[in-house]
């Protein structure tokens, strides 16, 4: 069977991923497409990671392969400078899920990997990409792979897994009963166990028939620009008018003294300048390479930063300094590694039996940080005045 490289997939004006965008800002979509699409490092090695776990499953589920057909596919995944060695830890993490659920069934499962879903019938012209479809007993799991440790993604109501879920509905419901569907999304950089969330195929198709409307509106670039946390991975992000407003809006606040604005009006400062540092970053980075170009972005201009000096050839370099008798000591700076840069490097499973369950590692309370109301973890309810010195004294420490 030919697959397509996963970079090179064909995407939908109204991508199932983009969905919790254009739910919002209907007319992003439209936008979205007048801009050019740069691809992070972070979504390059999340498309690795993909083909990685693709190959796992295919392996296991499709199309069973030697183990030196797979050794040669695992090799030149390995040879690519964005692999890293936890894709492999994190993709038969994925691999034990899925397997861990077909073998829940009494009778096997129907499994489809990286099957594509029309979606049109609820959202024009979009199609999208499901990781993997486990159908049985009536019963069906769509299962999502996230390689990204940013944003923590949660299977609950999320309407990219929702779209799969009914695209995959209307592919298989004439050949399959389907009372329930299970949305799982395994993350293993972010959660311990993959997220889950159940829902009827009834409310799953009554939602579908909710969006409609939305969905032809977005595909009309029609509506309102509304900002929120959606806007985090809009390709306007940087200078959409409405974000910029809005970020900007909070300079009417500006010329009240601090001593003079209520704590209800410090809310609501902080509310409306979230995100508005790395935006100004973003754009002072889309402005640079603007006039690196040879555009005009004007009052300003692109200058060299400042340098730094480097070895012209480290090998040659230290080997002088040792033959002239400077003390090895001197030259190379030896540190633990962290608890969390270690846990990457042996794995979690040997983190845990090495270090965790003797008691070697101690969990420590983060400082507390002002998070909006909206946040899922718990509010801390009061903090004594010495507690507060301490963690003053400490950041003036580190
Ligand atoms: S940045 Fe936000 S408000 Fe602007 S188009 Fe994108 S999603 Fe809409």
């Amino acid at each position: 069977m030919t697959t397509i490289a996963h970079a090179e997939r064909p995407h939908a004006l109204l991508s199932a991923s983009g969905a919790h965008r254009w739910l919002h800002c209907t007319p992003s979509a439209r936008l979205e497409a007048t801009l050019p699409d740069t691809t992070s490092e972070a979504a390059k090695k999340g498309t690795l990671a993909h083909e990685i776990a693709e190959l796992k499953l295919r392996k296991q589920f499709v199309e069973p392969m030697g183990p030196r057909k797979f050794a040669n596919a695992m090799k030149k995944f390995k040879a690519d400078p964005l692999y890293e060695s936890d894709m492999d830890t994190h993709t038969t993490a994925y691999l034990e899920y899925i397997q861990s659920i077909v073998h829940a069934f009494s009778s096997p499962p129907y499994v489809v990997v990286e099957k594509k879903v029309d979606l049109g019938a609820f959202v024009p012209e979009s199609f999208g990409t499901s990781d993997c479809i486990i159908i049985g007993g009536k019963q069906m799991h769509v299962i999502d792979y996230k390689n990204g440790q940013g944003v923590p993604v949660s299977a609950e109501n999320n309407p990219q897994m929702m779209l799969y879920a009914l695209g995959a509905l209307q592919a298989y419901s004439m050949f399959y009963e389907i009372e329930t569907v299970h949305i799982s999304i395994v993350q293993p950089k972010v959660w311990d166990e993959p997220s889950s969330w159940s829902i009827s195929a009834t409310d799953l198709l009554a939602w579908g028939e909710s969006i409609k409307p939305i969905a032809a509106k977005a595909f009309n670039g029609e509506g309102e620009y509304v900002v929120g946390d959606h806007c985090g991975f809009c390709r306007a992000r940087n200078t959409c008018r409405a974000r910029v407003d809005r970020l900007m809006s909070v300079e009417q606040y500006a010329p009240m003294k601090p001593p003079l604005i209520s704590w209800q009006e410090v809310g609501e400062v902080l509310r409306r300048a979230e995100g508005i540092v790395s935006w100004y970053n973003a754009l002072k980075e889309a402005a640079l390479s603007e006039v690196l170009k040879g555009g005009e972005v004007s009052g300003w201009k692109a200058v060299e930063g400042r340098g730094s000096r480097q070895y012209a050839d480290i090998d040659v370099a230290f080997a002088a300094l040792k033959e002239s008798g400077i003390d090895e000591a001197l030259l190379y700076e030896r540190k633990p590694l962290t608890v969390a840069a270690l846990e990457k490097v042996l794995g979690k499973a040997e983190y845990r039996k090495l270090l965790e369950e003797p008691g070697l590692v101690r969990a420590e309370a983060g400082k507390p940080t002002l998070a909006p109301i909206s946040d899922k973890r718990e509010a801390i309810k009061r903090i004594s005045a010495a507690d507060d010195f301490k963690s003053e004294e400490e950041s003036r420490n580190e």
